[in-house]
């Protein structure tokens, strides 16, 4: 028997998580460097001012080991969202959050729900736990929401074992969405043992008027839990800050379970700052709708079919193509997100970027395509 025997059976099983391609290796591989990176949902904008200064300032007390608490992130956070602070947990990125929740609910012997084509950190932080996986059928390709979270098929994989439903609302990599009465009827159907994972990493990105708040219901429904992040329409990806909204009795669980100094000094300070800046989110959020558009536009006039997205990519079908354009852009300084892990091989997702960026993306496609 072997080191790697000893080994927990669903460990072994697990498949590490496929991120986008970093800027330096293709720089590195090319001999260039001004390598672009539509890849991973970052903001193509940076992050704020005020962020960038804390980030400075804060660098230089490093020495110390970081507020374990979160104090002043907590009671910002806990202020612009209208909730109490004790009921905010914060983590290493919401990726982090999410582990928590599934090593606080999950084991061998129960199960916890998500959709097809939903973020495949879900699966990942399920089977690391030993339960199992019970995967809904997306909405059909010509559903409104294409490859979208289905409701009612979720609903129908309730049994006894279930101890978690994750809900991506918008939905990565499809970028779909729930509306209100569509994800508030659901929560009402859910039996209020079980916990209600809403996960909001684009939150601050959708416009439209009828994508529910999760927030507004917390009072209402223990089960429930929402994550947000810093890492999208704020900028931080790189230093690593999320958190969940809860509940205090489940924030009180989540922070038995987490490492006390997940949250950095120099990410605490960073996230505080940019709490502030809301000309940059609005800034932000403006590019995004625009380049969303632009990018919509361009493909319909290709005749190429995308997922409808409100969130900061764009889901678009090359069908046979895509890996072939996917390795030509790549060639080219351009890097996009191959789908292969999420079964949608025909399929690449592309992060908005700013105008500059598309005018060299659609330059590159309008000779491949
Ligand atoms: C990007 C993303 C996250 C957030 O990741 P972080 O760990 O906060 O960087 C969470 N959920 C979804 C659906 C995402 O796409």
């Amino acid at each position: 028997m072997s080191v790697i025997d000893s080994a927990r059976a669903p460990v072994k099983l697990l498949q590490p998580y496929t991120p986008g391609k970093p800027v330096e290796e293709l720089e590195r591989e090319l001999g260039i460097s001004n390598a672009i990176k539509l890849a991973s949902n970052e903001n193509p904008l940076g992050c704020c001012d005020s962020a960038r200064k804390a980030i400075d300032q804060a660098s230089q007390n490093i020495e110390l080991y970081p507020d374990a608490n979160a104090y002043y992130l907590k009671q910002k956070l806990a202020a612009k969202l209208g909730i109490q602070s004790d009921q905010i947990t914060v983590g290493n990125g919401s990726n982090d959050v999410l582990d928590l929740l599934a090593r606080t609910f999950l084991e061998k012997g129960t199960e916890a729900i998500y959709s097809e084509f939903a973020f495949l950190v879900y699966a990942l932080v399920v089977q690391a736990c030993g339960a199992a996986a019970r995967v809904a059928k997306a909405m059909p390709p010509d559903h409104a929401q294409p490859y979208g979270h289905d409701l009612t098929a979720m609903l129908a994989l309730i049994n006894e074992q279930t101890r978690m439903i994750f809900i991506a609302n918008p939905n990565n990599p499809t970028g779909t969405w729930l509306s209100r009465t569509e994800l508030k009827d659901f929560i009402d159907r859910v039996p209020s043992h079980i916990p209600i994972v809403v996960d909001e990493a684009y939150f601050e990105y959708v416009e439209e008027s009828d994508y529910p708040d999760a927030l507004q219901w917390l009072d209402d429904y223990p089960n429930l839990i929402v994550t947000r992040t810093f890492s999208k329409i704020y900028g931080l990806a790189g230093l690593r800050v999320g958190y969940a909204i809860s509940s205090t009795a489940v924030c009180d669980l989540l922070n038995r379970v987490r490492q006390p100094f997940n949250a950095s000094t120099v990410a605490q300070a960073a996230a505080i700052a940019s709490l502030d800046g809301e000309d940059f989110v609005q800034a932000s959020r403006v590019n995004n709708t625009r380049g969303l558009k632009q990018l919509g536009d361009y493909f319909s006039s290709k005749n190429l079919r995308y997922i409808p997205s409100v969130a900061n990519f764009l889901t678009v079908h090359f069908g046979q193509r895509s890996d072939e354009i996917y390795q030509s852009l790549l060639r080219q300084g351009i890097i996009v997100r191959p789908v292969a892990n999420y079964n949608m091989s025909e399929f690449l997702r592309i992060t908005i970027g700013t105008e500059q960026q598309h005018q060299v993306l659609l330059e590159k496609l309008e000779l491949l395509l």
